[in-house]
């Protein structure tokens, strides 16, 4: 058996510097524990992306002494789990509705909060994945930027398993131009398989989970 580990220091040092500027980097830690999210933030990174709201409270408890740090939601979001996510998070990159986006500005102001939102679009059919249809978003854009305590400032996009890489990049393209069309600054997109290509067409965030955490070494 191999274990999976964090990547060294130096290997993330040279992550960071083949980012061009402009380009950030988002550590998802779902499925891997505090300590592990600890020593990544002792190579100096900030965002941390979750997936699940029971799982991220305790290990954000147990981390509150690294104030810095900034955690982004990244999975599934349920009616049900909208308040705990704007209370614990400072992102949200899966708002894949307009009746969740509704949800989320209504409970924002009751929280006196307003978090950052990337709107999940899905530019080809998959029954697998949720997120805007690219024709309900523009129809729907007026109601939209109306909205109180939601800072829009991306689309995010999860291109389907079966693509190949210029399938992908031709969707992160879409993706980048539709963000653009709207006047937003941000897309998030790209993980472990394909961040390289969505960086050249224009991600601002790029998600990374076991690239970061779970790389194999004997
Ligand atoms: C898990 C996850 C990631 C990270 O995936 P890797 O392939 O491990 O890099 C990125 N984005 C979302 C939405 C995820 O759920």
């Amino acid at each position: 058996m191999v274990d999976l580990i964090l990547i060294d220091f130096n290997e993330f040092e040279t992550i960071q510097n083949s980012l061009p500027l402009g380009v950030s980097l988002l550590a998802v830690s779902k499925g891997h524990d505090q300590e592990s999210i600890r020593k990544l933030s002792g190579y100096g990174q900030i965002d941390f992306g979750e997936s699940r709201l029971q799982e991220a409270v305790p290990k954000k408890n147990e981390l509150n002494d690294l104030e810095q740090l900034r955690w982004h939601f990244v999975g599934t979001l349920q009616k049900n789990k909208v308040r705990g996510v704007i209370k614990e998070f400072d992102f949200i990159h899966s708002v894949d509705s307009l009746s969740l986006l509704e949800r989320i500005s209504r409970i924002s102001q009751e929280e006196q909060k307003t978090p950052n939102l990337f709107l999940q679009v899905k530019f080809r059919h998959d029954p697998k994945k949720c997120g805007f249809l690219k024709e309900d978003l523009l129809n729907s854009w007026s109601k939209i930027i109306a909205l109180k305590n939601v800072n829009l400032i991306g689309l995010m996009t999860i291109p389907p398993i079966a693509l190949n890489s210029y399938q992908r990049k031709d969707l992160f393209c879409e993706c980048r131009n539709l963000a653009n069309h709207l006047g937003l600054k941000d897309c998030s997109m790209g993980m472990t398989n394909d961040w390289k290509e969505a960086v050249e067409v224009g991600a601002t965030w790029i998600r990374l989970g076991s690239f970061l955490f779970g790389k194999r070494r004997t």
